[in-house]
């Protein structure tokens, strides 16, 4: 008969009672006439033992770490005298009757169970799959999917909606390359991979959803850095008839709730808000950390707001361009109404915020212009010509010509948050798949050439390096 399977973490339930788990040999233990096991399954960890003389001794001896096994057993309480009260399981013990190998492991090629942060990255990606067993990566992945997970039930319960854009769309003024898809059906055309949902999030503004939210996937074809891939997720927000302030508060709300329902503590609520250019004066950066050394070493998170950025800096050429996002509003009225005379251009202010945690920012968004004009004057002043602007936006300036409301949102970018909650300081310890710093994918091997047939069909002639 086959005995259904019991989850670790329910054992303690069971003294006494013949069991089947399933799971990985976590450790064996070899003591010749005694052999011990740790196994696990995604619910925790149990030591089994297979005493003398046992008809399970024979697979017993042949068992190997990793093996996916399934294992029957009788689960004893342990005598007072070997109850590890320090160890998960550590008062239960099961006596093993008999081990069904699942499936076989080679040896792993690097310590999968230690510390694996300082492994060649190559080789520990080529192996991903093995590398997220470790205790570590299993639990930034789980404080990955609760931090999403909490945000999802604050924002449901807030009224929002949850909507896809598309990834295959036009280039995004973001400030970043984009990577781009050769079309077949039009050769010699491209896609451009999102940078952010910006246009598409405004754009279900002006179709009356009012609130959206989406766990966006954002592509930058930039520089990598430690904090920073090709690839990232956003919580990505817009919410329509909503003040900055108003917009602000919900955000720092959300947080709020997230991560205390996850059992952190916050330096400061509500949080400081800044202003940019005290942020430079005070910390010299904006992107700055507040707290104490004791704090770093308690994890306690320390937001804060900064805000009231100058809309324009300078180019290398002598003009203008935008600080953090085009599509902002300007912060006052005064301000709307210098960037519409086009004077004191490098006093204007942005309706822009950043949300700062602990040296990172984890978070940035903007009342938005909502009105053509305002729209087409931030891209006047950045030099674009009649054309250019029509080119680049004129499908949002259309779309504000229909009632367009007013709104404003913001992006959390998600690796930057857990990498915070995770008290991690690399970007590939919170994705389960991340890059190389060469930026090559983990287990699979991209980029690579296509094949000459595909090449043919998308009108596509690869030029020799030379
Ligand atoms: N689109 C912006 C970004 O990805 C965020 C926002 O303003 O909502 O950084």
């Amino acid at each position: 008969m086959i005995m259904e399977r019991t989850l670790i973490k329910d054992l303690k339930n069971h003294v006494g009672n013949t069991v089947s788990i399933s799971g990985w040999v976590d450790v064996r233990r070899d003591q010749g006439k005694m052999v011990f096991f740790d196994f696990r399954d995604r619910t925790g960890k149990v030591q089994g033992v297979v005493l003398p003389k046992s008809e399970a001794m024979i697979v017993a001896k042949d068992v190997r770490p990793e093996d996916a096994v399934s294992i029957e057993g009788i689960v004893n309480k342990r005598p007072d005298k070997n109850v590890q009260a320090d160890r998960e399981n550590g008062d239960i013990e099961l006596e093993i009757k008999g081990i069904t190998v699942l499936n076989g492991s080679k040896t792993p090629p690097y310590d999968i169970m230690g510390d694996t942060s300082g492994i060649d990255e190559e080789v520990r990606l080529k192996y991903r799959y093995l590398d997220l067993r470790n205790p570590r990566m299993q639990r930034n992945m789980h404080i990955r999917h609760d931090f999403i997970r909490h945000i999802r039930d604050f924002l449901f319960k807030n009224d929002f909606i949850e909507m896809e854009t598309p990834l295959l769309t036009e280039s995004t003024p973001e400030g970043s390359r984009d990577f781009v898809v050769p079309s077949r059906l039009h050769p010699g055309q491209f896609y451009a991979l999102p940078q952010s949902p910006q246009q598409y999030k405004q754009l279900l503004m002006t179709a009356g959803f009012e609130r959206y939210f989406q766990i966006a996937r954002c592509l930058r074809d930039e520089d990598l850095r430690a904090d920073r891939g090709f690839e990232h997720s956003q919580v990505d927000i817009e919410m329509s008839f909503m003040s900055r302030d108003e917009v602000m508060n919900l955000i720092e709300a959300m947080i709020t709730e997230v991560v205390e329902t996850m059992g952190y503590s916050i330096k400061q609520k509500p949080f400081p808000r800044i202003t940019y250019a005290d942020a430079m004066r005070t910390y010299g950066s904006d992107k700055f950390d507040m707290r104490t050394p004791a704090e770093k070493d308690k994890g306690i998170l320390a937001y804060a707001w900064v805000i009231e950025f100058p809309f324009f800096e300078k180019t290398d050429g002598g003009g203008w361009t935008f600080s953090h996002n085009p599509f902002s509003m300007p912060l006052t009225p005064e301000d709307t109404k210098k960037l519409m005379e086009k004077r004191d251009i490098e006093s204007i202010l942005t309706s822009q915020y950043d949300l700062v945690c602990n040296g990172f920012e984890t978070g940035g968004g903007s009342i938005r212009a909502h009105r053509p004009e305002i729209l087409r004057a931030v891209y006047d002043v950045m030099g674009f010509s009649k054309e250019e602007i029509e080119e680049r936006v004129g499908h949002m300036l259309e779309a504000f010509e229909f009632g367009t409301p007013p709104h404003g949102g913001i992006a959390l970018g998600i690796e930057r948050n857990i990498m915070n909650l995770a008290n991690e300081s690399y970007l590939r310890e919170v994705q389960a798949f991340p890059m190389t710093r060469g930026g090559k994918t983990a287990v699979m091997r991209a980029p690579k050439p296509l094949e000459k047939n595909q090449l043919t069909e998308l009108g596509l002639d690869i030029k020799k390096k030379k």
